[in-house]
């Protein structure tokens, strides 16, 4: 599965926002999801649509996407030159497929800040510095095969330019992600050296609760790391908020003016970052949201319930969640009013599609 690794300077929260993730899952009963290895946490994707889909179809089972995240120790000043657990931080983090950032933007004088002070964009410089020097060592250890294989004629030299000009943007101290999005260089073409800095970022900023609903302060943050997705949540009120059954949390949520939790968020948006999207199942049995990758084909999507779907693909029978839920769930009235669409093997999956697939076995 794809990961996403946490990572964040000491002190900031990670822990408390961790241990909230994955308590998440263990309350969650019905999802049999445990936490495999101490540092991971696979969590359900929210889904408002599960349990509509559900009471339509009168089943109980439902069974959300996940989301698995990988807490990620030891950054640290230097980590790049080894310091700390340096070198385990940084193949840890190799490993991951996005990276989550937890910063800290919450005032607490009892709670030491590593810098001294709390400065969001000061931390983010620590740790993205790190990433930088350790993506500019990958880069200098493999140029100078790089221009022996460019002599022998065994690269293009389209290829050397792309690995200078990543080089160049990671001295100008920026990530290979933030210019991606820019627009100055395909991450595509400097695929091969797996740089750190071209996993996708999202920012999480630890806030007091009172700056929950402050829009000025959020946006100010969500700037400095734009166009990078931010998420706003405060980790001590997260972790009270997963003691809570659902009911009270939602409550609690509505009392401080929210209408989703902080984790929620993150695991939508983590999952989204990741390239991931679903599609729906829904029949007596149960209903379920199955992940795939965004773009991916019909006989794909197929592929991912069965093997044996894809290669006796023949068509998927699709209908939209909203026009689902219209006709209340009856597949008569569906195909009465033409909503119900057959797809042949180029059909990419739209997020809300509730699939049948006909195949041959
Ligand atoms: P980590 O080192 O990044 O894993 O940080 P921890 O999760 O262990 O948190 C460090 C300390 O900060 C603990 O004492 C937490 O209780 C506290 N803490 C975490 N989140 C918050 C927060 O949002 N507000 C305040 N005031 N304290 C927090």
């Amino acid at each position: 599965a794809l990961t996403i690794g946490i990572v964040g300077l000491p002190n900031v929260g990670k822990s408390t926002m961790f241990n909230a993730l994955t308590r998440n899952n263990v309350l969650a009963e019905n999802y049999p999801f445990a936490t495999i290895e101490p540092n991971t946490g696979i969590v359900p994707l929210p889904d408002d649509r599960l349990p509509v889909l559900a009471d339509l179809v009168h089943t109980e089972k439902v069974v959300p996407a996940t989301v698995t995240f990988v807490d990620i120790a030891g950054i640290v000043k230097g980590a790049s030159e080894g310091e700390g657990l340096g070198n385990k931080f940084l193949a840890n983090i190799r490993e991951a497929d996005a990276i989550c950032e937890v910063v800290r933007a919450f005032e607490d004088d009892d709670i030491v800040h590593v810098n001294g002070h709390v400065d969001p964009a000061d931390d983010i410089d620590t740790i993205n510095t790190e990433l930088i020097l350790a993506d500019l060592q990958t880069i200098d250890n493999a140029l100078p095969k790089l221009e022996k294989d460019l002599r022998g004629k065994k690269i293009e030299p389209s290829y050397l330019e792309a690995v200078r000009k990543a080089k160049e943007i990671l001295e100008s101290g920026r990530t290979i992600d933030a210019a991606a999005q820019a627009g100055e260089i395909d991450k595509v073409d400097v695929f091969d050296l797996h740089l750190l800095t071209a996993k996708p970022f999202i920012y999480v900023f630890n806030v007091d609760d009172n700056e929950l609903s402050n829009e000025d302060f959020k946006a100010k943050l969500a700037a400095s790391v734009a166009p990078a997705p931010a998420i706003f949540l405060n980790a001590q009120f997260e972790a009270e908020l997963t003691e809570l059954d659902e009911a009270d949390a939602r409550e609690m949520l509505a009392d401080a003016g929210l209408d989703e939790s902080g984790l929620d968020q993150l695991a939508r948006v983590g999952f989204d970052i990741l390239g991931l999207q679903t599609f729906l199942t829904a029949g007596e049995k149960e209903v379920r949201a199955w992940q795939i990758h965004q773009g991916w084909t019909a006989p794909q999507a197929a592929g991912v319930i069965h093997t044996d779907f894809e290669k006796g693909f023949i068509k998927a029978e699709v209908v939209s969640y909203d026009d689902f839920v219209a006709a209340e769930g009856s597949m008569a009235k569906i195909k009465e009013e033409g909503k119900l669409r057959l797809e042949g093997k180029d059909y990419v999956m739209q997020d809300g599609d509730i699939v049948e697939f006909k195949f041959n076995v």
